[in-house]
Protein backbone atom coordinates (compact mmCIF):
# COMPACT_ATOMS: atom_id res chain seq x y z
CA UNK A 1 0.00 0.00 0.00
CA UNK A 2 1.08 3.63 -0.53
CA UNK A 3 2.32 4.93 2.41
CA UNK A 4 0.51 8.12 2.12
CA UNK A 5 -2.73 5.55 1.63
CA UNK A 6 -1.46 3.89 5.25
CA UNK A 7 -0.95 6.23 7.23
CA UNK A 8 -4.51 7.67 6.50
CA UNK A 9 -5.46 4.42 6.97
CA UNK A 10 -3.82 4.32 10.37
CA UNK A 11 -5.37 7.40 11.58
CA UNK A 12 -8.93 7.28 10.22
CA UNK A 13 -9.22 3.19 11.02
CA UNK A 14 -8.17 4.53 14.80
CA UNK A 15 -10.97 7.16 14.96
CA UNK A 16 -13.37 5.02 13.38
CA UNK A 17 -13.26 1.16 14.24
CA UNK A 18 -11.52 1.29 17.92
CA UNK A 19 -13.25 1.04 21.23
CA UNK A 20 -10.91 4.06 22.27
CA UNK A 21 -13.36 6.51 20.30
CA UNK A 22 -15.63 6.97 23.16
CA UNK A 23 -16.99 10.10 25.23
CA UNK A 24 -16.81 7.79 28.15
CA UNK A 25 -20.50 8.16 28.81
CA UNK A 26 -22.85 5.80 29.78
CA UNK A 27 -24.44 5.27 26.66
CA UNK A 28 -20.47 4.95 25.29
CA UNK A 29 -20.92 7.17 22.37
CA UNK A 30 -18.05 8.31 20.11
CA UNK A 31 -16.13 11.02 20.94
CA UNK A 32 -15.29 12.03 17.06
CA UNK A 33 -16.31 11.88 13.44
CA UNK A 34 -14.22 10.45 10.83
CA UNK A 35 -10.61 12.90 10.98
CA UNK A 36 -9.37 14.86 8.03
CA UNK A 37 -5.11 14.13 7.16
CA UNK A 38 -2.67 16.17 5.89
CA UNK A 39 1.36 16.43 5.41
CA UNK A 40 4.05 19.29 5.55
CA UNK A 41 7.31 18.71 5.15
CA UNK A 42 9.63 19.50 8.27
CA UNK A 43 11.59 22.28 5.70
CA UNK A 44 8.25 24.23 5.36
CA UNK A 45 9.31 28.07 5.35
CA UNK A 46 6.44 28.02 7.53
CA UNK A 47 7.89 26.57 10.42
CA UNK A 48 10.87 28.98 10.79
CA UNK A 49 8.48 31.69 9.96
CA UNK A 50 6.33 30.20 13.57
CA UNK A 51 9.37 30.64 15.08
CA UNK A 52 10.88 33.85 14.38
CA UNK A 53 6.99 35.08 14.60
CA UNK A 54 5.60 33.29 17.87
CA UNK A 55 9.09 33.32 19.63
CA UNK A 56 12.69 31.69 19.97
CA UNK A 57 11.42 28.95 22.04
CA UNK A 58 8.78 27.55 19.58
CA UNK A 59 10.38 24.09 17.93
CA UNK A 60 10.49 23.83 14.29
CA UNK A 61 9.83 19.76 13.33
CA UNK A 62 13.98 19.22 13.04
CA UNK A 63 14.26 20.42 16.29
CA UNK A 64 11.49 17.99 18.58
CA UNK A 65 13.11 15.36 16.04
CA UNK A 66 16.26 15.56 16.63
CA UNK A 67 15.94 16.81 20.58
CA UNK A 68 13.96 13.26 20.58
CA UNK A 69 16.06 11.32 19.01
CA UNK A 70 19.71 12.36 19.64
CA UNK A 71 21.51 9.60 17.67
CA UNK A 72 20.64 10.85 14.19
CA UNK A 73 21.41 13.83 11.75
CA UNK A 74 18.65 13.96 9.94
CA UNK A 75 17.92 16.64 6.88
CA UNK A 76 14.66 18.97 7.81
CA UNK A 77 13.45 18.70 4.36
CA UNK A 78 13.55 14.43 5.29
CA UNK A 79 10.90 15.03 7.47
CA UNK A 80 7.10 15.16 7.22
CA UNK A 81 4.12 16.37 9.79
CA UNK A 82 1.61 14.49 10.14
CA UNK A 83 -1.27 16.54 11.39
CA UNK A 84 -4.96 15.65 11.68
CA UNK A 85 -8.42 17.18 12.40
CA UNK A 86 -11.07 15.48 14.74
CA UNK A 87 -14.31 16.79 14.37
CA UNK A 88 -16.96 16.30 16.74
CA UNK A 89 -20.32 14.66 16.50
CA UNK A 90 -23.56 16.51 15.44
CA UNK A 91 -25.15 15.68 18.48
CA UNK A 92 -22.29 17.18 20.67
CA UNK A 93 -22.35 20.15 18.35
CA UNK A 94 -26.11 20.28 18.63
CA UNK A 95 -26.24 20.22 22.96
CA UNK A 96 -23.33 23.04 22.89
CA UNK A 97 -25.07 25.05 20.28
CA UNK A 98 -27.83 25.32 22.91
CA UNK A 99 -25.87 26.54 25.67
CA UNK A 100 -24.68 30.23 26.34
CA UNK A 101 -22.32 30.55 29.29
CA UNK A 102 -21.31 27.18 30.26
CA UNK A 103 -20.61 23.80 28.07
CA UNK A 104 -23.15 20.87 27.80
CA UNK A 105 -22.00 17.84 29.10
CA UNK A 106 -20.93 16.03 25.76
CA UNK A 107 -18.73 18.91 24.98
CA UNK A 108 -16.93 18.84 28.25
CA UNK A 109 -17.05 15.23 27.95
CA UNK A 110 -14.68 15.73 24.53
CA UNK A 111 -12.64 18.30 26.10
CA UNK A 112 -10.95 15.73 28.35
CA UNK A 113 -11.61 11.87 27.51
CA UNK A 114 -11.93 12.87 23.91
CA UNK A 115 -8.67 14.46 24.19
CA UNK A 116 -7.60 11.43 25.86
CA UNK A 117 -8.93 9.91 22.66
CA UNK A 118 -6.55 11.99 20.82
CA UNK A 119 -3.58 11.11 23.27
CA UNK A 120 -4.34 7.41 22.40
CA UNK A 121 -4.50 8.15 18.60
CA UNK A 122 -0.94 10.17 18.84
CA UNK A 123 0.36 7.11 20.09
CA UNK A 124 -0.97 4.94 18.04
CA UNK A 125 0.57 6.39 15.14
CA UNK A 126 3.86 6.66 16.68
CA UNK A 127 4.02 2.95 17.65
CA UNK A 128 2.54 2.66 13.98
CA UNK A 129 5.50 4.38 12.19
CA UNK A 130 7.89 2.78 14.42
CA UNK A 131 6.79 -0.76 13.72
CA UNK A 132 7.24 -0.12 10.37
CA UNK A 133 11.15 1.08 10.73
CA UNK A 134 10.00 4.77 10.90
CA UNK A 135 10.82 6.64 13.71
CA UNK A 136 8.24 9.35 15.01
CA UNK A 137 7.73 11.77 17.63
CA UNK A 138 3.96 13.54 18.68
CA UNK A 139 5.10 16.63 20.09
CA UNK A 140 1.92 17.11 22.62
CA UNK A 141 2.78 13.65 24.16
CA UNK A 142 6.68 14.59 24.87
CA UNK A 143 8.91 15.79 27.52
CA UNK A 144 9.94 18.61 25.42
CA UNK A 145 6.55 20.17 24.82
CA UNK A 146 6.12 23.23 27.21
CA UNK A 147 3.87 26.03 27.40
CA UNK A 148 5.93 30.06 28.24
CA UNK A 149 4.10 32.41 30.26
CA UNK A 150 5.86 35.72 28.30
CA UNK A 151 5.86 35.19 24.69
CA UNK A 152 4.87 38.08 22.24
CA UNK A 153 1.22 36.39 21.97
CA UNK A 154 0.92 36.04 26.04
CA UNK A 155 0.56 32.17 27.42
CA UNK A 156 2.36 29.69 24.53
CA UNK A 157 3.89 26.46 23.62
CA UNK A 158 7.11 25.72 21.89
CA UNK A 159 4.55 23.46 19.11
CA UNK A 160 1.05 24.07 18.16
CA UNK A 161 -1.52 21.56 16.44
CA UNK A 162 -3.37 24.27 15.13
CA UNK A 163 -0.07 25.89 13.36
CA UNK A 164 0.79 22.28 12.29
CA UNK A 165 -2.61 21.79 10.82
CA UNK A 166 -2.83 25.24 9.02
CA UNK A 167 0.89 24.40 7.42
CA UNK A 168 -0.30 20.47 6.39
CA UNK A 169 -3.09 22.46 4.33
CA UNK A 170 -5.88 21.76 6.78
CA UNK A 171 -7.50 24.93 7.46
CA UNK A 172 -6.69 29.06 8.52
CA UNK A 173 -7.32 30.69 11.46
CA UNK A 174 -10.42 32.53 12.51
CA UNK A 175 -10.89 35.85 14.12
CA UNK A 176 -11.58 33.57 17.71
CA UNK A 177 -8.42 32.00 17.05
CA UNK A 178 -9.80 28.79 16.30
CA UNK A 179 -9.02 26.74 13.15
CA UNK A 180 -11.27 26.72 10.64
CA UNK A 181 -11.56 23.69 8.29
CA UNK A 182 -13.59 21.59 5.88
CA UNK A 183 -15.14 20.17 8.47
CA UNK A 184 -15.57 23.46 10.11
CA UNK A 185 -14.50 25.07 13.42
CA UNK A 186 -15.93 22.21 16.13
CA UNK A 187 -13.04 19.92 15.77
CA UNK A 188 -9.87 19.00 18.23
CA UNK A 189 -6.51 18.07 16.01
CA UNK A 190 -3.17 16.45 16.23
CA UNK A 191 -0.13 15.97 14.89
CA UNK A 192 2.91 13.34 14.67
CA UNK A 193 7.19 14.10 13.02
CA UNK A 194 8.65 11.78 11.31
CA UNK A 195 11.23 10.77 9.11
CA UNK A 196 8.96 9.22 6.75
CA UNK A 197 9.05 11.34 3.48
CA UNK A 198 5.30 12.21 2.37
CA UNK A 199 4.38 14.79 -0.70
CA UNK A 200 2.95 17.47 1.71
CA UNK A 201 -0.64 18.40 1.14
CA UNK A 202 -1.18 21.57 -1.10
CA UNK A 203 -2.55 24.52 0.99
CA UNK A 204 -5.33 25.93 -0.62
CA UNK A 205 -5.53 29.54 0.68
CA UNK A 206 -3.44 32.34 0.47
CA UNK A 207 -3.56 34.03 4.07
CA UNK A 208 -4.04 32.18 7.20
CA UNK A 209 -7.68 33.92 7.71
CA UNK A 210 -8.44 33.19 4.44
CA UNK A 211 -11.90 30.61 5.76
CA UNK A 212 -12.66 33.71 7.97
CA UNK A 213 -15.95 35.65 6.80
CA UNK A 214 -14.58 38.52 9.12
CA UNK A 215 -11.43 39.19 7.40
CA UNK A 216 -12.37 37.37 3.96
CA UNK A 217 -15.79 39.90 3.76
CA UNK A 218 -15.49 41.73 6.38
CA UNK A 219 -18.95 40.21 7.44
CA UNK A 220 -19.98 37.76 10.36
CA UNK A 221 -17.94 38.38 13.79
CA UNK A 222 -21.20 35.84 14.96
CA UNK A 223 -18.35 34.24 17.41
CA UNK A 224 -18.21 37.90 18.97
CA UNK A 225 -21.59 37.69 21.07
CA UNK A 226 -21.17 33.80 21.46
CA UNK A 227 -18.22 34.21 23.64
CA UNK A 228 -19.29 34.53 28.03
CA UNK A 229 -16.31 36.29 28.58
CA UNK A 230 -16.00 38.79 26.26
CA UNK A 231 -12.87 37.40 25.06
CA UNK A 232 -13.36 38.31 21.27
CA UNK A 233 -13.79 41.53 19.72
CA UNK A 234 -12.97 42.95 16.38
CA UNK A 235 -9.35 42.75 16.82
CA UNK A 236 -9.26 39.10 17.98
CA UNK A 237 -9.15 36.93 20.92
CA UNK A 238 -8.10 37.98 24.22
CA UNK A 239 -6.39 34.59 25.92
CA UNK A 240 -6.07 35.57 29.13
CA UNK A 241 -10.23 36.31 29.44
CA UNK A 242 -10.58 32.83 27.74
CA UNK A 243 -8.43 30.86 30.13
CA UNK A 244 -10.15 32.76 33.01
CA UNK A 245 -13.81 31.41 32.18
CA UNK A 246 -12.33 28.32 31.22
CA UNK A 247 -10.83 27.98 34.62
CA UNK A 248 -14.69 28.73 35.95
CA UNK A 249 -16.13 26.43 33.70
CA UNK A 250 -13.90 23.63 35.86
CA UNK A 251 -16.52 24.13 38.83
CA UNK A 252 -19.74 24.13 36.68
CA UNK A 253 -18.61 20.67 35.45
CA UNK A 254 -17.38 19.38 38.89
CA UNK A 255 -21.12 20.28 40.40
CA UNK A 256 -23.51 19.76 37.38
CA UNK A 257 -21.69 16.52 35.22
CA UNK A 258 -19.91 15.14 38.28
CA UNK A 259 -16.42 14.68 36.58
CA UNK A 260 -12.98 16.62 36.75
CA UNK A 261 -13.06 18.46 33.23
CA UNK A 262 -13.59 21.81 31.58
CA UNK A 263 -14.55 23.47 28.54
CA UNK A 264 -16.27 25.80 26.49
CA UNK A 265 -16.67 25.68 22.85
CA UNK A 266 -19.07 28.67 22.06
CA UNK A 267 -17.31 30.30 19.87
CA UNK A 268 -17.15 26.93 17.74
CA UNK A 269 -20.78 26.51 18.08
CA UNK A 270 -23.77 28.14 16.56
CA UNK A 271 -21.36 29.81 14.30
CA UNK A 272 -21.28 29.61 9.91
CA UNK A 273 -17.70 28.26 10.72
CA UNK A 274 -18.55 25.38 12.95
CA UNK A 275 -19.53 22.40 10.61
CA UNK A 276 -17.47 23.66 7.08
CA UNK A 277 -15.94 26.51 5.51
CA UNK A 278 -18.52 29.56 5.94
CA UNK A 279 -20.04 31.44 3.09
CA UNK A 280 -22.14 34.07 2.94
CA UNK A 281 -24.82 32.26 2.24
CA UNK A 282 -24.28 31.18 5.57
CA UNK A 283 -25.08 34.09 7.03
S1 LIG B 1 -17.93 33.06 13.42
FE1 LIG B 1 -17.52 34.30 11.61
S2 LIG B 1 -16.04 35.84 12.31
FE2 LIG B 1 -16.04 34.20 13.84
S3 LIG B 1 -14.38 32.83 13.15
FE3 LIG B 1 -16.28 32.06 12.24
S4 LIG B 1 -16.36 33.00 10.20
FE4 LIG B 1 -14.86 34.15 11.42
S1 LIG C 1 -13.58 29.30 24.25
FE1 LIG C 1 -15.30 30.36 25.24
S2 LIG C 1 -14.35 31.96 26.49
FE2 LIG C 1 -12.82 31.27 25.02
S3 LIG C 1 -13.04 32.67 23.27
FE3 LIG C 1 -14.30 30.88 22.81
S4 LIG C 1 -16.31 31.44 23.58
FE4 LIG C 1 -14.88 32.86 24.52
Amino acid sequence: MDLEVWIRSIVSGFILDSPENTLGNQENNKAWEEPLVGFSNGNDALYTFYKKDIGEFYLTPLEIFTRTFTDIDVDAARLTVISWILPHNERTKSDNRRRRVYPSERWARARIFGEQVNDKLRGHVVDSLQNRGFRAVAPMLSPIWKVYDNSRYGRASNWSERHAAYASGLGTFGLCDGLITEKGKAMRCGSVVTDMKLQPTERPYDTHHAYCLFFSRHTCGRCIPRCPADAINKSGHDKTKCRNHLRETSVFVKQNYGFEGYGCGMCQTGVPCESKIPTQEDL
